[in-house]
């Protein structure tokens, strides 16, 4: 774990977001429970993606009181949408993401499923330097906590469907980028890759797949089974 000091754990603004489209599915409360989470835990991270929720939060209650029984005249819409925008986004979290005076390592969101902050999780063992804690199993969407240890790398896999990471603490690297706190990393179909942790400490994140993982290697398959992902 990185001796990270609070005031360190909050200074650095997230390079990697979630993207517009999971942001409006959020907003509109179009996400699942897994997928949810893990939005929410970047927002308590990320000012930027907060204000944007807020945003589109505003705009679509601003749209359901503005939209008249009778189809929309020329421009009515447009100029909701511009009153709507014209209001200052607020930069207050969602009531669940409340700011907290001390300072965490996991969010809000996430202590809930935890029961309490990091140290209140009960991580299993996966082999090769990696642990996790399962927090949702839903049907075919799972979120669990993943430890990698220093310098440890999780399975080389391509994605099923589309796998959400949000760090936590510490860092890794996946395809020649870097994560730190706070960042998000959307893996689909498309992304082949096998995230990395620093060599200066292991890194938490917090996962979240809708698909089974596919992974190259035997070992990884033969895993499989047995840790769920
Ligand atoms: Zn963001």
């Amino acid at each position: 774990m990185n001796a990270q000091t609070p005031a360190s754990r909050r200074s650095a603004q997230p390079d990697h977001h979630p993207g517009e489209e999971l942001i409006v599915a959020y907003a509109s409360g179009a996400l699942d429970e897994a997928n949810a989470l893990a939005i929410a835990s970047h927002m308590t991270l990320c000012p930027v993606c907060r204000d944007a929720v807020a945003l589109y939060e505003t705009l679509g209650g601003s749209l359901m009181d503005h939209l008249p029984p009778a189809p929309l005249a020329d421009g009515a819409l447009i100029e909701t949408l511009a009153r709507a925008k014209a209001m200052p986004a607020t930069s207050q979290p969602r009531s669940s993401l409340a700011a907290h005076g001390t300072a965490p390592l996991l969010p809000a969101p996430l202590r809930h499923y935890v029961g309490g902050d990091i140290d209140a999780a009960k991580w299993r063992p996966l082999g090769a330097g990696i642990h996790h804690m399962p927090l949702i199993n839903g049907d075919s969407v799972t979120a669990r906590l993943l430890r990698i240890g220093p310098g440890r790398s999780v399975f080389d896999h391509t994605h099923g469907g589309t796998e959400l990471t949000v760090v936590l603490d510490g860092s890794y690297t996946s395809q020649g980028q870097h994560f730190t706190r706070g960042d998000i990393e959307v893996a689909d179909e498309t992304v082949h890759h096998r995230p990395v942790a620093s060599m200066k400490g292991a890194c938490v994140c917090l996962v979240v797949t809708d698909a089974p993982l596919r992974f190259h290697s035997w070992l990884g398959r033969l895993m499989q089974p047995f840790i769920g992902i």
